[in-house]
């Protein structure tokens, strides 16, 4: 199986159509929060546990953790591979620069035409790079949630330079993952971090010209998304108010490393098995490869009555590369129809 992915975008980017050298940056706003006194919180405690009370304090030179000394002193004492995991994924969220998730919304001139679950290549200080449109073609500006890439030449610029008033060159649209036309099947949307762009406007531009009701029918519309801790999941608020006022809206969430943080008693599992734990009883668990099964007999964490019936579903899958892969992979073995499904890879 092949995920489409841009892999020679930077190529390709500058071939787009010209669609404005000026588009005025009206909106730059980090969507993650800087979570540093709750991450050392729980470091703390983490070395509570291991009898390392004073550790953090005495690995601290005054600027910064010596977080290698760290290392050192955890190899001392007899710990489990998993603490030490534990320990290792917090000390990866306390270096990790604030913020990592941007909202960015620009102005163009004239309104662009485009399809929901098209992008965009944005170019900002002469790097031009792929952007899904993450709001509805209904809307007036073009939007966009955009996660910092460390290292990342684009990202890097963005995170801490682009400013509102800010111009950047906008070409496209482009991209062939968009909504089939309305039918009475269910739609099922899986993503992973930023991949939840292009279904936001897909989503809501479903919602917005009635595209979830067919022959007097409502179709189920589902957004499984998989993210490391809470403030990683892009426009989270949006999602959630729609879920309140669609009764046949389903967000479900899913976060692997949160409950390190929270008390979080949401989804944790990877979003493959979340879907696949939310599917009717019809399916086969013995036909199912191994590590779906034993999800397919779980209960979900949500309180969600309906169930997906995969042969009755369209479904799309975005978010990067290797996790597409899984999820295309998954939904094939439950049985979705391969021309049901679109899928696309973030590289
Ligand atoms: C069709 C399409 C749509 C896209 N939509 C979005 C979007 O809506 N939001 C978004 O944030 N990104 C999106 N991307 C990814 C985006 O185009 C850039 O690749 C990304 O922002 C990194 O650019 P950079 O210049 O900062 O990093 P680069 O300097 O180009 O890359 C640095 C290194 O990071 C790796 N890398 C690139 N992207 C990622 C990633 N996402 N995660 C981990 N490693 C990565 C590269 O392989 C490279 O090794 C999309 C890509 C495609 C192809």
């Amino acid at each position: 199986m092949e995920v489409r992915e841009h892999l020679s975008q930077h190529e390709r980017a500058e071939q787009l159509p010209l669609v404005t050298e000026s588009a005025t940056v009206t909106l730059a706003e980090a969507m993650d929060r800087n979570r540093t006194e709750e991450v050392e919180d729980a470091i703390r405690e983490q070395l509570e546990a291991v009898d390392g009370a004073n550790w953090l304090s005495e690995i601290h030179d005054g600027a910064e953790y010596q977080w290698e000394e760290l290392a050192d002193r955890l190899d001392t004492v007899d710990i489990s591979d998993y603490r030490r995991d534990d320990i290792s994924t917090l000390v990866d969220r306390f270096e990790r620069a604030y913020p990592s998730l941007l909202r960015v919304r620009v102005r163009v001139d004239e309104k662009l035409n485009f399809a929901p679950g098209q992008y965009v290549t944005l170019q900002f200080h002469d790097t031009p790079r792929a952007y899904s449109l993450s709001d509805s073609p209904n809307e007036d500006e073009l939007g966009f949630g955009i996660r910092r890439v460390p290292g990342g030449r684009l990202t890097s610029d963005l995170f801490q330079e682009l400013e509102v008033d800010d111009q950047v060159v906008v070409r496209g649209p482009n991209g062939e993952m968009t909504l089939d036309d309305p039918s009475n099947r269910d739609m099922v949307f899986l993503a992973t971090g930023t991949g939840a762009a292009p279904f936001k406007s897909m989503i809501d531009y479903t919602f917005e010209e009635d595209r979830d009701t067919v022959d007097g029918e409502q179709r189920d519309v589902w957004l499984f998304l998989g993210c490391g801790w809470e403030d990683d999941i892009p426009h989270r608020e949006h999602f959630e108010d729609l879920a309140a006022e669609r009764e046949n809206f389903h967000f479900v969430p899913t976060l692997t490393r949160e409950p390190l943080l929270t008390d979080w008693d949401g989804e944790t599992d990877y979003v493959q098995q979340v879907f696949i734990k939310h599917l009717g009883d019809e399916l086969d668990e013995t036909e199912l490869p191994n590590g779906f099964a034993d999800m397919a007999t779980e209960q979900p964490k949500t309180d969600i009555d309906e169930r997906i019936h995969p042969e009755n579903t369209e479904l799309y899958a975005c978010g990067v590369t290797a996790m597409v892969t899984t999820l295309v992979r998954a939904a094939k073995a439950v049985g979705v129809p391969e021309d049901s499904m679109q899928y696309e890879g973030f590289g």
